[in-house]
């Protein structure tokens, strides 16, 4: 199995956690997001004990709410110790009204609106991540009016190209997050932000992007933010003491994809900051890191009902779900590859060629292509690995399809953390 919490039981059904799938499925209904607790907390420790072994004191990871955000994450992220991110009014009380510490939440976004602003201000969010100038108006103004100093992170763009897909790259020079440290704009940032009153720069922000799983390009982001809080020292006399890597490990979603050892990665990075920084005389800054996929994408499983078969002769064969681009649109928006499996029938030999198809009327409506699972029977239970992340996050109502419900699993116990929606929730706004 692609992850270890993952097995076959003696009926040869999937068990996620020691729970079996398709009991689950006959329980809470399809389709059903079900998030392996057990796993987010070894993923948590992962980063948190080698932040802790390898990194200045003060070094801690953030978990990047954006990945899977809903109430029940957050007492989770808050007990392994993690801060987190949100990006949104809407993350920020999510995560506030699961009990999480406001001083513990770092506000992202490129367009944060005046009132984002001003609440997250009032409501004590531990840091800022301003991401432009005309924001940083709004802050210094908004802080003074509350009679607070606010703590805040520049966002800077390293101006470097991780090799990952350009939807979810962020770090190139014309991106639109952040401010440009090539073209001298992000010194300028860091002069204004100096002198602008209801607020202390803490340090810099960097984010490259995501499902990356080499450790270059973090060196390289170090070696360049580096470079950069160097000559905000010798031009503005300001010592950054706090660098903010982003988030970005990959993690695999099919067999052949590289699995990535997190704490060998972090080793490596902080080695690699040790030497820069004696280099350039430097004190060596707390590290802040940003995971949202590598906490949560592994901890996920999509269940769903086969609808049955088609096959187009000549063609292909299709096997439709009662689900699809709706839960989980990331097949539509990257071609993301995925594991599939006939949880209903788990050890027969996976000899069927198919494109799993979702119910939407768009024809980009697919969770994968050419893949081999067990031929399905109306009813059997078809299990999508690795949807931890950007599913549930990123699920929409197109075609008006109901989305579905969350249950987290933990020693070997269910329980409903996200119920159903129904038809009444969706028809509650329209007036
Ligand atoms: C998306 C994002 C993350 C999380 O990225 P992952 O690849 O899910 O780890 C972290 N920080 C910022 C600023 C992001 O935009």
């Amino acid at each position: 199995m692609l992850y270890d919490n993952l097995s076959i039981n003696d009926k040869g059904h999937l068990a996620i956690g020691g729970i079996d799938a398709c009991d689950l499925a006959a329980e809470y209904g399809t389709p059903l997001y079900v998030l392996d607790e057990d796993q987010v907390r070894k993923n948590c420790q992962t980063y948190v004990a080698a932040m802790k072994k390898y990194l200045p004191e003060g070094s801690m990871p953030l978990y990047a709410g954006k990945a899977l955000c809903f109430r029940g994450i957050y007492p989770v992220i808050d007990s392994e110790g993690m801060g987190a991110d949100v990006v949104s009014g809407g993350e920020a009380a999510t995560a506030l009204s699961a009990g999480f510490p406001a001083s513990k939440l770092f506000f992202h976004g490129t367009n944060k609106t005046d009132d984002e602003i001003a609440n997250g201000v009032r409501q004590g969010i531990g840091c800022f991540v301003v991401d432009n100038t005309n924001e940083l108006e709004v802050l210094g103004r908004e802080a003074q009016a509350a009679g607070v100093v606010q703590k805040i992170l520049l966002r800077v763009t390293v101006g470097l190209d991780p090799h990952t897909l350009e939807a979810i790259n962020t770090g190139r020079v014309d991106s639109q997050f952040g401010v440009p440290i090539e073209t001298g704009q992000a010194l300028a940032f860091t002069r204004a932000a100096l002198s602008t009153s209801g607020v202390e720069v803490i340090g810099f922000h960097s984010h490259i992007g995501s499902q990356i799983f080499e450790p270059d390009s973090f060196c390289d982001q170090v070696d360049r933010l580096l470079d950069f809080a160097c000559s905000v020292r010798n031009e503005l006399g300001f010592v950054a003491g706090t660098f903010n890597l982003g988030g970005g490990f990959g993690v695999p979603y099919v067999e052949s994809d590289p699995k990535v050892d997190i704490a060998a990665n972090i080793r490596a990075i902080a080695e690699h900051l040790e030497a820069g920084c004696a280099k350039a005389d430097y004190p060596l800054p707390r590290i802040l890191m940003e995971p949202g996929r590598s906490i949560v994408a592994n901890a996920g499983v999509t269940l769903y009902a086969a609808g049955g078969t088609k096959t187009v002769e000549g063609y292909r064969s299709y096997v439709t779900v009662d689900g699809g681009m709706t839960d989980n649109p990331r097949y539509a928006l990257y071609k993301s590859a995925y594991t599939v499996l006939n949880a209903s029938r788990a050890s027969a030999p996976a000899d069927f060629l198919c494109t799993i198809a979702g119910r939407c009327c768009e024809s980009g409506d697919r969770i994968a292509e050419e893949i081999r699972i067990a031929e399905p029977r109306r009813g059997d239970i078809i299990a999508v690995l690795t949807t931890g992340a950007y599913n549930f996050a990123m699920s929409s109502n197109y075609n008006r399809v109901l989305r579905p419900a969350l249950v987290m699993v933990s020693q070997g116990k269910a329980r409903l953390a996200i119920r159903r929606q129904t038809i009444e929730d969706l028809l509650a706004l329209e007036l």
